[in-house]
Parts: structure tokens; sequence; C-alpha cells
């Protein structure tokens, strides 16, 4: 999520731990019901136990004027143990669940939660497709304290961290399960709609017109997104990469133009953090400026979504850019890990602005350490485990980068970039927590980081003004 953060702190978390089926020693080859959820302690309800979903193919018709969503959503997985029923995550009515065509029995236990019966059991390892229709209003759905849909009569946008799917499509709701999409929005057709990845089609049909995005690389569910309104759009290809930027119309011409040659910035940004990072994840890039006021910049695979940006837009455009290798291919194993997309993402808005004529970035967390106060509520949040409710708390940003460029200074630059180029590259596609990172870093460096990592991520407290410290 991107330094405007949302404006409204996220309410207490209902605690909900008690729904989550125990641990057992039968074995996989046992059917059994599937977990409510995933095991990440910060969201007991998020994800599900015993599949792994492969891709989705999401159907949706949106009535602007309404607030009405209908799905029809084909999710496909494989069963990861043997199943008697399995759960997927998904806040609005359910009007029937078919399996492989076949009609099959369902309930919601609670809001968040559709369970499936299959007729038979599923065996381990076998591959159905799940087929939902449902239908309903996400604006007045609150979950985990967050009321996560943004729209209005001309434009919405699908757009949220760490909870935006279950608003618009069942889903296995945590990043450590990520899979292929293809995404298929109906609205009158005089709108159009922007999604991830890459444009496939556009079909009218009478007074809708269907538009397909396909994400051809596998991609978290909260970074999964849509937006519909009425779009300025560019693209083209930039060193073999294609691009696709929007911008939201209904803002006025002074705000398209700016927003337009910010969103066209995008594909010099990831030339040069591919420079720093290597490969570029994924095969597209671009972005989307809405007219509507989301108060924050989400990072959406391939397409970060953008409130206005009066000042500041570069480092913003910087920051999502670089959560395409730190957070979306690089994705957390789980939330309490934020701080590793977080971190880096705002550390290289201060690279950007060392190589582009500001402070270096010794220069910087010299100011940020001399500008906290030491009994600040900034050094009491530990951001290695913050808490379900702290996630996007300004210290899981700003210690994060710091901690990044105090290790930039303590192991010095060249095993610094090499450090971040292996991470995304021996990570990408898969997950990464806060322990491997200290690993890698320590392997990289050849130095032991346990009291420097203690310091920085664990410490209420501020970090000596030591060396050993990077101050
Ligand atoms: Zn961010």
């Amino acid at each position: 999520m991107g330094p405007l953060r949302r404006l409204v702190p996220a309410l207490a978390l209902v605690c909900t731990v008690g729904l989550v089926a125990p641990a057992s020693p039968v074995t996989a080859a046992d059917p059994r019901p599937g977990a409510a959820g995933i095991g990440d302690p910060y969201f007991p309800l998020d994800g599900n136990g015993g599949i792994d979903v492969l891709h989705y193919d999401i159907q949706v018709a949106y009535d602007l004027a309404a607030g009405r969503l209908r799905g029809d959503t084909r999710v496909t997985l494989r069963a990861t143990r043997a199943l008697t029923r399995f759960n997927l995550d998904l806040l609005l009515p359910v009007q029937s669940v078919r399996i492989d065509g076949a009609p099959v029995a369902f309930r919601k236990p609670d809001q968040h939660e559709l369970q499936v019966t299959p007729a038979a059991p599923l065996r381990k390892g076998q591959t159905v497709q799940v087929a939902v229709a449902y239908d309903g209003h996400p604006a007045p759905i609150t979950y985990a304290g967050e009321q996560n849909w943004i729209a209005d009569e001309h434009e919405v946008v699908a757009m949220n961290q760490p909870h935006m799917a279950p608003w618009w499509f069942p889903a296995n709701d945590h990043p450590r399960d990520r899979a292929r999409f293809d995404v298929r929005i109906s609205v009158p057709s005089g709108l159009d709609v922007v999604g991830n990845g890459t444009l496939v089609g556009r079909t009218v049909a009478g007074p809708l017109a269907t538009t397909h995005w396909r994400s051809a690389e596998p991609m978290a569910s909260y970074l999964a997104f849509f937006a519909a309104g009425s779009f300025r759009t560019a693209s083209g290809t930039h060193r073999g990469l294609p691009w696709y930027v929007a911008v939201s119309e209904r803002l006025d011409p002074a705000q398209q133009s700016r927003a337009m040659r910010l969103m066209k910035q995008t594909p010099a940004i990831t030339a040069w953090l591919t420079r720093r990072l290597g490969r570029y994840p994924f095969s597209s890039t671009g972005g989307l400026t809405t007219a509507l006021p989301v108060g924050f910049a989400l990072e959406n695979q391939t397409r970060p979504t953008y409130p206005v940006l009066d000042h500041g837009g570069t480092s913003t455009v910087v920051h999502e850019m670089a959560h395409q290798w730190f957070g979306n291919s690089v994705t957390v194993r789980g939330w309490r890990d934020i701080w590793l997309n977080e971190g880096p993402a705002t550390f290289f808005e201060v690279l950007w602005a060392e190589k582009h004529g500001g402070p270096s970035g010794r220069e910087w967390l010299d100011r940020a350490y001399r500008d906290l106060r030491a009994n600040d509520y900034f050094w009491r949040v530990r951001i290695h485990d913050p808490g379900p409710g702290h996630l996007f708390d300004v210290p899981i940003y700003q210690r994060g980068a710091m901690t990044m460029q105090a290790l930039r200074s303590r192991i010095g630059g060249r095993d610094f970039n090499r450090l971040l180029r292996t991470w995304v590259r021996t990570h990408r596609g898969g997950t990464g927590t806060t322990r491997q990172f200290v690993a890698l870093a320590e392997r990289v460096s050849g130095e032991e980081l346990g009291r420097f990592f203690r310091a920085w991520l664990r410490a209420p407290r501020p970090p000596a003004r030591t060396r050993a410290n990077g101050l």
C-alpha cells in the first residue's frame, strides 16, 4: 500500500480464533473438512485449509447506479489433502455452487465463509472446477473492521489490502496461495474497464460491454483489481515491456493532464528498478488514477492504482512499482511480515531521491533518526510483528525503510545490492519471512546481524547510535 494510507484507522479485530479447525494427527489420505482459515494468526478466517487455487475465471456484472454485483466465477483448485468439504472466502450472498458442472451442497456458516460439500470426498491431488453464482451489494459489507468497496454511480475501483477479493469474487484469500486470473467485467457499453495484466478483448452485447483482462503470472488475491468508469488510456512498449495506463475523465482537465504525465513515467521507473533488482517479474506494467476519494495508492499487480497526487507523485509511483518485486513477486508468508513489503518499497523512494538530486540515503537516515524523539510512539511499534490493527502504521514504512538504509550502511552498498537482488531472485513467485531475510543478509554479508535486526525490528526503543546499528 502506498505512502498515503487509509484515512480511517482499521477497527479492532474481532477475535475468531476458535473457528479454525484444530490440527489433527490423521493423515492427508483420510478425508476430513478443510479448515476455515489458512493459518495466519492475524486473520484466522483468511484463506482456507486443504486447497490450492490454480486459476480464477471471474465473470462479474456490476450495476453502478444500483451498486449491485452479480458474479459467476469458476475457481480451479487442487485438493492438497483428502477433503469431505472445503471453504472459499466470499462476503456476498451465494445462489448456487457447482463442481465440474454438477450442483453441490453449500452453506454460509458466517458472512465470510462459503462452505462447499462435494458429492463425494475429494482425493488428495484431485483438481476440480468450482463454479459459484452470487449476487449482492458489496458497499455496506464490513469484514475485519474494513468496509472496502469504493464506488459511486460513475466509477468503481476494487482496491484494498489486506482484504479485497471477498467483496467481489470467491477466493482462497491469502497471499500464500497465488493463482492465474482471467477477469471479465460487464458494465454499460459507454464505460471502460481496466484490470491487471493484459487486455484480451472487449465484446458488446446489447447495452453491456464485457472487457476481459488476463494475468499470465500467478497473483495474490488482494492484488487482483478492476476499475470501471470513463478513462483516458495510453499504451505502448518500453524496452520490450508492454505498458498500459489510464486516468479517470471525472478529474478536471488539469488534473487529468498531470495524472497522465505521472502515469507515463511508470515504464521508465520500471526500467530503473529493473536495473537495480534484476528482471521485472511480470509481462506488463502501468497504472491507473481514479477520481474516487480512495485516500491511498495500492500496488495491484502490474497496474497500481492512485488517487490524484498533487505532489510527491513520482515517489509514490516508485513505491508502488518497487512492490512489484517486494510484495507481489515475493509475497509475505503471513501478514506479520508486512514490513518486508513496505520497508523496501519506501526505501526505494529514498534511493530514487538520492539518485535524482535529493539527500543521500545516509543523510536521510541521519535526519529521520534525529527528528524522532526517543519516547515517540514510533519506536514502540515492533515492526517485525506489529499486530493486525497496525499493518499500515507509519513505522511499518518509515522504520522499515530506516532498517534497509541502516543495513546498507552496516554491510556496505555492494553486499546490500547483492542481498536485494538475491532475495527477489531466489524467492520469486514464492513467499518470504523476516527470519529468511535475516538469514540471507547474514549469508551474503558474512556478518552476524542478530543484534542489528533485534534493535531495528523488535526493540520498543530507538537503536543505539552505533556503527554496528548502521548509524
Ligand atoms: Zn506500500
